[in-house]
């Protein structure tokens, strides 16, 4: 049952079968007191130094917690001691069962007497400060975190499209470049051929002019010209052909000449089908957070966090 389900009636009242709202808790006689019985309870010889608080103040209080401590579930004895040894509260029979040899049990009234200004609860106040300023500072730590992951994710982008315009650029001045190499070797080559080409009209000529000559000779000529033509073209034709075969052996105009584009391998690979350009990742490191101010069990987590990646 929580405190708010609680229906708290005065005591009294109630003892009397007359059950009216109580106003008042008062912790020591632990029920609640309507306004005329808490006026009776304040003057009252035996209940003058009770402290009553009010009621909605009362019901705020975590029930669970502060029941907590209260009776002796094992001895069904109300917890009324306490062993500085142990460093806890006991009754009558834990002292006899547990605590037998410890020395110094004391009244538990008696220890807990200045126990709102003691080290008791100014250290236990601490310990939940630390924890709740280390989870609070862990908390901006990791929405850094969470910015950075952002920030990052969409930089890699903005990284790549600039990479991609430098790629280009790369591309742009290599076609420049290529445009300018075909130039000069469609010149060379070209020239090299046209250069044979002539070579072999002039040859040609000289044959033209043989066979134009020989032609005159056989038509207007007696036989003896006509064998004296025979004899000169012979020896022309020596000649000649030593010249004709010279150039053939050597002339570099007379080859297949073929224009092609070599293309780098890095530069293919990029045209292949499910060429793995990139791609994006996660890298991971032992957080490095500062718990110092919270103690070894801080420490403990902190070590414990690992990347799982
Ligand atoms: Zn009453
Ligand atoms: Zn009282
Ligand atoms: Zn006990
Ligand atoms: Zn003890």
């Amino acid at each position: 049952m929580t405190t708010e389900d609680k229906e708290f009636i005065c005591g009294p009242c109630d003892y009397l079968h007359t059950p009216k709202t109580a106003v008042v808790w008062c912790p020591t006689c632990e029920e609640g007191l309507c306004h005329d019985c808490s006026v009776h309870h304040t003057a009252g010889k035996l209940s003058r130094d009770h402290k009553p608080i009010n009621i909605d103040h009362y019901k705020e209080m975590p029930m669970q917690m502060i029941e907590e401590v209260k009776k002796c579930l094992k001895h069904d004895e109300i917890y009324e001691l306490y062993c500085p040894n142990h460093k806890t509260h006991c009754c009558v029979q834990c002292v006899k069962e547990k605590h037998a040899k410890c020395t110094g049990v004391t009244l538990l009234r008696k220890v807990i007497e200045n126990i709102k200004t003691s080290a008791m609860v100014t250290e236990i106040n601490q310990e939940l400060e630390n924890r709740m300023e280390g989870l609070v500072k862990l908390t901006e730590n990791r929405k850094k975190n969470v910015d950075r992951i952002n920030k990052q994710s969409s930089e890699l982008c903005t990284e790549f499209r600039r990479m991609r315009k430098e790629i280009e650029s790369v591309l742009d001045e290599f076609e420049n470049a290529l445009n300018e190499q075909a130039i000069t070797v469609k010149n060379t080559q070209s020239s090299i051929v046209n250069n044979t080409i002539y070579k072999i009209g002039s040859h040609e000529s000289v044959y033209k002019d043989l066979h134009s000559d020989l032609q005159k000779v056989i038509a207007y000529g007696n036989n003896f010209q006509v064998y004296s033509a025979v004899k000169t073209i012979e020896e022309a034709l020596v000649k000649r052909d030593g010249e004709l075969e010279s150039l053939i052996k050597t002339s570099s105009g007379l080859q297949e000449i073929n224009v092609v584009f070599n293309c780098s391998e890095q530069l293919s690979s990029l045209l292949t089908k499910d060429v793995q350009l990139g791609m994006v990742n996660t890298s991971c490191s032992p957080l490095e957070f500062d718990f110092k101010h919270t103690g070894k069990t801080w420490n403990g987590i902190v070590k414990r966090t690992v990347c799982k990646h």
